[in-house]
């Protein structure tokens, strides 16, 4: 399995810490609205990513924070007369079911900050001993950004730029010894949430609280650490900065970005008018076409949304969904016997379209290719699935297809609402078997109503059904 490392700017061979197991913290949002569709492209790349290794066989633990204090949390608080605490758990919750939504599996954790302050002050106070925090007079403590030898190694910035970056820019009021050092702990202001801390009544920065969460919930080293690709700087390389100093220890041999997503080629930005949350996308689309659209694209190349764009997905989506559908449809029908030799040569021919999709994805996660091995897994489907086959057949390729799309985390099965037309005709089919004394097919059927959660009743004036 191969990946691209924002650290060494190459792509490289997956190895893991430990064998068989992943240890992997993805940056999550920052809860002080509905997410935005830019926000859904690195948790559906992601749960993707792990949705694979998982398949491989890796045990994945998956981390994903959010941010539940900050300035805009605390500014829509006010705005609303409510509580900082109130607006993110709010958030969360309305994360959860558009994540839901988006087939984005739950993470093996889902840390929150506010949690998480004494591992904050902890590590904070580390940095202090060890030289690389200092607390200014106001009760802030600031990280010696010079003190750190490789500061810039993720970003592949020199720091003596940086620095040239920074000389004109002084703001009031600070206290640093340097413009590049960056903030751990701030004092609170007046009417904020705040923490007490030996430096001052306060809150923790945002990079802190990730270097935090990744050492509690995962190790001081990490196999991966993803986010969007304006984390790179300064958030990831901050981190580094902090977990390094304060762990002694590389923090994470792999760092994955995905690239963004725009609106009809322009960046996203309410200013623009051009910003969509998952939820009015909710309002026209089921949000697996969402999914399926972001994973039409490498995710480290840039991504158009646009009403065209997601037509598309939706009609590649639905070519997909309808394919499963028939072979499930002929199942019904088809004899219960093994493959014949003819089924198994086919099957081994559709075997290619696994390998494809399975080259796509070991080679950096290229979701795109593999949608495209889906789809030509879907031609052969529709043109070597019918009626004249046995149903273990038609059940072989069901299940390839279901186990690409499962990576992909598409799912076939709709939520099961049998129509009155269909369950009449199963009920029909099962009354010719029993007629041709196939009891075991006619059982076969009662079975299968049954699991859809329709329940039948021989009487002597026919068969009666009711939904359990
Ligand atoms: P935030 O809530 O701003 O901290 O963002 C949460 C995650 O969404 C981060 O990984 C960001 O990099 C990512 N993100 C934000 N905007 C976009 C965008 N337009 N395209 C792709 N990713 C984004
Ligand atoms: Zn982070």
């Amino acid at each position: 399995m191969k990946l691209y490392n924002t650290l060494t700017g190459k792509k490289e061979e997956f190895i893991p810490l430990e064998e068989g197991k992943v240890k992997m913290y993805v940056c999550g949002p920052t809860v002080y609205n509905y997410i935005h569709i830019g926000n859904a492209r690195p948790m559906i790349v992601f749960d993707t990513v792990r949705r694979y290794m998982e398949h491989m066989g890796y045990d994945v633990n998956f981390v994903s924070n959010f941010t539940d204090v900050d300035d805009k949390i605390i500014k829509k608080a006010m705005e609303e007369g409510s509580l900082a605490e109130e607006v993110a758990q709010r958030f969360i919750a309305e994360c959860k079911k558009d994540m839901a939504g988006m087939q984005v599996l739950p993470a093996t954790t889902h840390p929150l900050a506010t949690q998480e302050i004494d591992g904050m002050i902890e590590m904070i106070s580390a940095l202090v001993e060890k030289g690389y925090a200092y607390a200014a007079a106001d009760g802030t403590v600031y990280f010696r950004t010079r003190k750190f030898d490789g500061y810039g190694k993720l970003s592949h910035k020199n720091i003596d730029d940086l620095q040239a970056g920074h000389r004109d820019i002084k703001v009031a009021g600070e206290l640093k010894e340097d413009p590049l050092d960056f903030v751990l702990w701030k004092p609170k202001k007046e009417g904020e949430p705040y923490w007490k801390s030996p430096w001052s009544d306060g809150r923790p920065g945002w990079h802190i609280e990730c270097s935090v969460m990744a050492k509690k919930y995962l190790g001081e080293e990490i196999d991966i650490h993803a986010g969007g690709e304006d984390l790179i700087f300064p958030h990831h390389e901050n981190e580094i900065a902090q977990s390094e100093a304060a762990n002694g220890k590389p923090f994470s041999r792999y760092w994955m970005h995905n690239a963004f997503l725009n609106i009809d080629n322009r960046k996203m930005s309410k200013s623009l008018g051009n910003f969509f949350t998952v939820r009015e996308v909710s309002e026209k689309y089921d949000l697996q076409v969402l999914r399926f659209f972001m994973l039409s694209a490498h995710y480290r190349s840039p991504l158009n949304f646009s009403a065209e764009l997601m037509e598309a997905a939706k009609n590649g989506l639905d070519r997909i969904i309808t394919a499963a559908e028939t072979l499930t449809f002929l199942q019904k029908s088809a004899p219960a016997c093994q493959t014949t030799e003819k089924e198994e040569a086919l099957l081994k021919d559709a075997h290619v379209y696994t390998e494809k999709f399975q080259a796509a994805m070991e080679d950096d996660f290229n979701t795109a290719d593999a949608i495209s091995a889906v789809f030509e897994l879907v031609k052969y489907c529709n043109t070597h699935a019918s009626s004249e086959n046995t149903k273990e057949y038609l059940e072989k390729l069901y299940d390839q297809m279901r186990t690409l799309c499962d990576i992909l985390g598409i799912l076939l099965e709709q939520e099961d609402n049998m129509l009155e037309e269909e369950i009449e005709a199963l009920i029909e089919r099962r009354q010719t078997a029993r007629k041709e004394k196939d009891f075991a097919r006619a059982d076969e059927i009662r079975d299968l109503l049954l699991q859809k959660g329709i329940q039948l009743k021989d009487t002597r004036e026919g068969v009666q059904w009711k939904r359990v």
